[in-house]
């Protein structure tokens, strides 16, 4: 099974190997698919992980106990167009290209099925039009 992840790290465990732990302790491969340190180095990981189901739970409980912070990606993400000013600033914060601008328009598009719900543009967003439903 499969399991995308979001991962906040606070800054004392920013420069700490804690993902290649994850692999030889519980044998999972993983694709970081987004990483990045804002500027209070704290970082952000989007990670799917690959394995068998209890590894993947044994690996979350490992992070969790680190003081890693663990968000599912179970949710799903919708764009709200009349919100949508098409000012572009979600589109190079997306890690799965699932906003683009289309060159002809200028118009900002969202691809619902390459979305992994990471929830970045909903923070990156100025007129609230990316949006969750649980
Ligand atoms: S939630 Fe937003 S940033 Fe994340 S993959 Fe979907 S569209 Fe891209
Ligand atoms: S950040 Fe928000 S308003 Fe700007 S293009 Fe993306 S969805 Fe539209």
């Amino acid at each position: 099974m499969d399991k995308k992840l979001v991962l906040n790290f606070p800054p004392s465990l920013v420069d700490k190997p804690i993902i290649s732990c994850l692999v030889k302790e519980f044998g999972l491969d993983f694709n970081i698919l987004k990483a990045y340190v804002t500027p209070e180095e704290e970082g952000t990981l989007v990670l799917e992980l690959k394995g068998e189901e209890e590894k993947i739970t044994g690996a979350i409980a490992y992070l969790k106990q680190l003081g890693v912070k663990v968000e599912l990606l179970s949710k799903e993400v919708e764009m709200v167009r009349e919100r949508c000013t098409d000012c572009t600033a979600c589109i190079p914060q997306c890690p799965a290209g699932a906003l683009w601008l289309d060159q002809a328009t200028y118009q900002v598009n969202f691809t619902s099925e390459k979305c992994i719900a990471c929830g970045i543009c909903l923070k990156a967003c100025p007129t609230k039009a990316m949006v969750l439903r649980i």
